[in-house]
């Protein structure tokens, strides 16, 4: 990496209150704090609380000298629920009580450009075309489903949408460019549904798509993806969008670069829950990929029948698991105290752990792995990319459903349980994926696997990308500079 000089371009960073958001955001803040620009990271007071409770940050700034906090509230009284099926409201609440706090960042900070998260697009630019800041959107979600939901409305157009039922959902989706014939109407997002998942957030389409055809307005947009990964929507999305910047895996960019620039960088996990680490010495115990980690990420809330649903099916199939059960994760007045039978008790005991929250990237990358159970967040997708492990996948929503079908049919390393919670069907897919096809989906995670961290080592795309990035962001900021006098 080439040293540089300690830039004048001050970024500030706005992520959503949200685990996957601030995760992939707070590493390329650490990326572009690497590259010397000054970096502003903007949380809510909820969020920041935590993470200094959970993931050390405040050990952040001293490590990245032009790195610094700050916060905002989201407008939630305090004591709200920000959990489980609460879990988007402070987005919304800061949609709408944030607008003049961001407006007052910009201008007193001087800020010279904003990266805000694309899920607060309408604001974003809204805020920055008022005091003539250049902006760029990240996305957090997969490219290939940032252009779902792009082509949506011309989806509308051509009587592909809207989905009439269950009868439907098999039907194949012909007409999105790059991606015809490749998703059935289950693979679109879950917001183009007539129905939703049990306690699923609401976000009406409307509002999904508005904030998407939002990123036409900023100057570039960020996607934690690799240009590998997903080339049929990104060369769609590059005819359409001026200037992308593919810079993921961020997790693994962050890692390399930190590596690379001083020894004794050590990783922050990034965590606004905190981890329990026993899992560590009980994964170290186990025989080598022998073990499924299952987790379905910070939002995804169940019934107690899906749960038993699954607990059945791991313990019968007599695999070595580990299993992420949050607190808040079956939803409120469902009988979390209820007995659980005494075989899925024995079983587990036998097989199994059951915990609060894990150091995930660690976990993947441990050598007991054999598999991952995982909701398709796009943050889990790509970190089990990273490690090559394998996927058996139940989306919850937004991107996931999109996720899933990647991981079953475009990249072949894993299967997509997606829209059915039985336990024959999660005992008979642990078995396939951790015995009768297990070698067949290795080999191709490890092939994805490779191109994820060759796009992040010097000469890769992402590792070009980001280069680039910094230098469009320096560009940009001398702009705004010129343009106040505040060089
Ligand atoms: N995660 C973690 N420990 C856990 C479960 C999840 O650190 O026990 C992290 C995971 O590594 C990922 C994030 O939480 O970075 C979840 O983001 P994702 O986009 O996968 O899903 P979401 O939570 O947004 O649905």
């Amino acid at each position: 990496m080439k040293p540089r000089q300690t830039s004048s371009a001050h970024v500030l960073i706005f992520p959503g209150p949200l685990q996957g958001h601030v995760n992939s955001m707070l590493n390329l803040a650490q990326l572009l704090a690497l590259h010397n620009l000054h970096v502003t990271f903007l949380n809510t007071q909820h969020i920041h609380n935590r993470l200094t409770r959970f993931a050390d940050i405040e050990s952040l700034p001293a490590r990245y000298p032009t790195l610094r906090f700050k916060t905002i509230p989201d407008g939630l009284p305090e004591g709200h629920s920000r959990s489980g099926e609460g879990s988007m409201e402070p987005f919304h609440s800061v949609k709408v009580h944030g607008k003049p706090l961001l407006r007052e960042i910009l201008v007193k900070e001087r800020v010279t450009c904003l990266v805000a998260d694309g899920f607060f697009g309408k604001m974003a630019n809204e805020m920055t075309e008022e005091v003539g800041v250049p902006s760029i959107h990240f996305r957090t979600i997969s490219s290939s489903c940032f252009w779902t939901y792009f082509w949506t409305p011309y989806l509308f157009e051509s009587n592909e949408l809207p989905i009439t039922g269950e009868e439907d959902m098999d039907r194949i989706i012909t007409t999105i460019p790059g991606m015809e014939n490749r998703l059935r109407c289950r693979d679109l997002p879950s917001f183009c549904r007539p129905t939703r998942a049990y306690g699923e957030p609401i976000i009406p389409l409307d509002t999904i798509v508005s904030e998407t055809h939002q990123t036409l307005r900023p100057r570039a947009v960020i996607f934690n993806t690799f240009d590998d990964l997903e080339d049929p929507a990104l060369s769609q999305i590059r005819r359409r969008f001026p200037t992308v910047f593919t810079v993921g895996p961020l997790h693994q960019h962050r890692e390399s670069r930190a590596a690379t620039a001083t020894n004794t960088m050590r990783s922050s996990n990034n965590s606004i829950w905190e981890e329990d680490t026993s899992c560590m010495a009980w994964l170290d115990s186990q025989p080598l990929r022998s073990v499924i980690y299952v987790s379905f990420g910070s939002l995804t809330t169940m019934s107690r029948d899906t749960l038993m649903e699954f607990w059945y099916g791991l313990v019968n199939s007599k695999t070595r698991f580990l299993w992420v059960v949050r607190s808040d994760m079956i939803a409120a007045g469902e009988g979390k105290d209820e007995s659980v039978p005494t075989e899925l008790v024995e079983g587990t005991k036998e097989r199994g752990l059951m915990v609060g929250w894990v150091p995930q990237v660690e976990v993947l990358a441990h050598k007991s792995i054999g598999a991952f159970m995982t909701h398709c967040g796009w943050n889990s997708t790509i970190e089990s990319v990273v490690a090559g492990v394998p996927m058996i996948c139940w989306p919850y929503f937004a991107d996931q459903q999109v996720n899933s079908r990647l991981v079953s049919e475009y990249w072949k390393v894993g299967l997509d349980m997606k829209d059915v919670c039985d336990r024959n069907v999660v005992e008979n897919m642990v078995n396939d994926v951790m015995i009768n096809r297990k070698e067949e989906f290795l080999q191709s995670a490890d092939k994805l696997a490779v191109l994820a961290r060759k796009s992040v080592n010097e000469g890769g795309s992402s590792y070009t990308n980001l280069d680039r990035l910094v230098d469009f962001i320096e560009s940009i900021s001398q702009e705004r500079c010129l343009c106040t006098g505040t060089s």
